[in-house]
C-alpha cells in the first residue's frame, strides 16, 4: 500500500474548506483532488456532514481535505450542521475560505477570518467561479493580509496555483511531533508490551501499538513485541538491555516490577499524551485528584466511540480508582467521539483517553478549553501511572513533564 493509503487520518495535515452555502466548496474539493467525491449541486446546503478526503499534495505529503456544510446554514438542522463545521475548524492546520466571486467577501467572511486569526489557523481566501464572468471581478474583494487565489472549480482555472499557495502557506511541522523516534537511535531495541486479553480486538493490534511500531522501525530501530507474562523471560534473554520498554497502561504494575529500574519505561498512552497534546499539562492535572472534594464532578472523555481497550477502563476502572482516592460521592460524566462541550466549568477534573484518533490541533484545543476555564485535565496513562505509584518513572524520559511533577511535589510538601 502507498503511504497515501496508510497514513492515519489523525496524522495528516488537515485542510478545511469553509464558506457560505453554494460558494462551490464541494466542487473545489473535487477539483483539488481530481476526483468526484463530494456531492455537489446548485442547491445551497447540499453538504450536510463534513466529507473527508485524503490525498497526497506534492511535494508536501499526506493531507486530509474536509468539505464542510455552509457556515450560513439556516434552521434547526442548519444550526446542527454549522456546529459540526465548527468542530472541523478545531482540527484544521489550514483553512480555505471559499468565496463566490459574484458575491465577494461580505461581513460574514471577514468575521470568520478574524476568528481563524484568533485561533491562529493560517488561511487562504479562494475566490471561486472566477471563470464565469471575469468582469464581475470588479466587485471589491478585500482579504486584508491573507493570500487570495482566483479559481474556477468547474474549468480547473487556478487550481494548480492554489495547490502551490497551499504548500507555500503550510507548516508541515504543525502536524505532530514523533511518538518515540526522537528519543531513540537507529539500531536501538525497544520492547513493547501488549496484553492480549478478552478486551483486545480480535486479529490485530490497536492503533497506538501499530503506530508506535511503525515509528520505531522508521527510525531503523527494532521493536520486539510481547505479552506482559513473557516480559521477564524476554528481558532475561537479551544480551544488551533495551533502550526502552513501552507498555499498555493496563499492564503497568507488572511491567514496572519486571523491568529493571535502569531501563527507561513508559506507556503507549503517555507517548500519545506527548505527541497529541501537552504531557506536562496532563501531569499538572493529575495533582487535582488529591484535591477532589465530596460531590465534585469529573468528566471522562474518549476521543472515539469504539472501545479502546478493556471495555471498562473509562466507565468502571478509572471512576473506581478516583473514588478510591477521593471518596465515594465523586460524580462522573462521560463523553466520546468528536463532541467536546464548550462549557466545562462544572467539572473539577477532566480525564482524557490517549486521543489516538484525534489530531494534535483538536487535542490542544481541548487542553486549552480546559485551561481557559480553570479546569484541570489529565489522561488515562498519566492517571494509571499515578494510581500505580509509578508516575515519576513513567515520565522520566520526558524532562518537561518530569519538571512539572517535581515542582508539584515540592508545592505539596510545602502545603502539608
Ligand atoms: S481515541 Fe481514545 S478511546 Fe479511541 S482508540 Fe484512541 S485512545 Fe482509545
Amino acid at each position: 500500500m502507498t503511504d497515501m493509503n496508510t497514513t492515519p487520518k489523525a496524522n495528516r495535515y488537515t485542510i478545511g474548506l469553509f464558506g457560505k452555502r453554494n460558494s462551490g466548496k464541494s466542487s473545489l474539493i473535487n477539483a483539488i483532488t481530481g476526483q468526484n467525491i463530494a456531492v455537489t449541486s446548485e442547491i445551497p446546503g447540499t453538504t450536510t456532514d463534513p466529507v473527508y478526503k485524503a490525498m497526497e499534495l506534492l511535494p508536501f505529503g499526506p493531507v486530509m481535505l474536509i468539505d464542510t456544510a455552509g457556515l450560513d446554514d439556516v434552521g434547526e438542522l442548519g444550526k446542527l450542521r454549522t456546529e459540526k463545521t465548527y468542530e472541523v475548524l478545531r482540527k484544521c492546520n489550514l483553512a480555505l475560505v471559499v468565496v463566490d466571486i459574484h458575491i465577494g467577501i461580505t461581513e460574514f467572511e471577514t468575521e470568520f477570518i478574524k476568528q481563524l486569526k484568533r485561533r491562529r489557523i493560517p488561511c487562504i481566501c479562494v475566490i471561486n467561479k472566477s471563470d464565469r464572468d471575469i468582469s464581475e471581478d470588479l466587485k471589491t474583494i478585500s482579504t486584508d493580509d491573507i493570500p487570495a487565489v482566483h479559481v474556477s472549480a468547474v474549468t480547473g482555472f487556478g487550481i494548480e496555483k492554489l495547490k502551490n499557495v497551499i504548500v507555500e502557506n503550510s507548516n508541515f511541522e504543525d502536524v505532530e511531533p514523533a511518538l518515540v523516534s526522537d528519543l531513540i537511535c537507529p539500531g536501538d531495541l525497544l520492547v513493547l508490551v501488549t496484553p492480549i486479553d478478552k478486551s483486545a480486538p480480535k486479529g490485530r493490534l490497536i492503533l497506538p501499538q501499530q503506530q508506535t511500531i511503525r515509528d520505531i522501525i522508521e527510525k531503523d530501530a527494532i521493536a520486539l513485541v510481547t505479552k506482559e507474562q513473557k516480559l521477564k523471560h524476554v528481558l532475561g534473554g537479551l544480551k544488551i538491555p533495551p533502550a526502552m520498554v513501552i507498555t499498555d497502561s493496563q499492564a503497568f504494575k507488572k511491567v514496572a516490577s519486571d523491568t529493571p529500574t535502569e531501563i527507561p519505561m513508559t506507556s503507549f498512552s503517555i507517548l500519545f499524551a506527548r505527541q497529541k497534546g501537552d504531557l506536562a499539562e496532563m501531569v499538572r492535572g493529575i495533582q487535582q485528584i488529591k484535591r477532589l472534594a465530596s460531590g465534585d464532578k469529573v468528566l471522562i472523555v474518549e476521543g472515539c466511540t469504539h472501545q479502546c481497550q478493556a471495555d471498562d477502563i473509562g466507565k468502571v476502572k478509572i471512576p473506581g480508582w478516583i473514588r478510591g482516592i477521593a471518596g465515594d460521592d465523586i460524580q462522573f460524566d462521560f463523553v466520546s467521539g468528536a463532541h467536546f462541550m464548550e462549557d466545562l466549568s462544572e467539572y473539577a477534573l477532566i480525564v482524557h483517553c490517549g486521543g489516538c484518533m484525534l489530531n494534535r490541533r483538536e487535542m490542544l484545543y481541548r487542553v486549552e478549553k480546559a485551561r481557559e476555564q480553570g479546569v484541570y485535565i489529565t489522561n488515562y496513562g498519566v492517571l494509571i501511572a499515578y494510581v500505580m505509584g509509578i508516575l515519576k518513572r513513567a515520565i522520566k524520559p520526558f524532562p518537561e513533564a518530569s519538571a512539572v511533577l517535581e515542582e508539584s511535589n515540592k508545592n505539596n510538601e510545602k502545603e502539608e
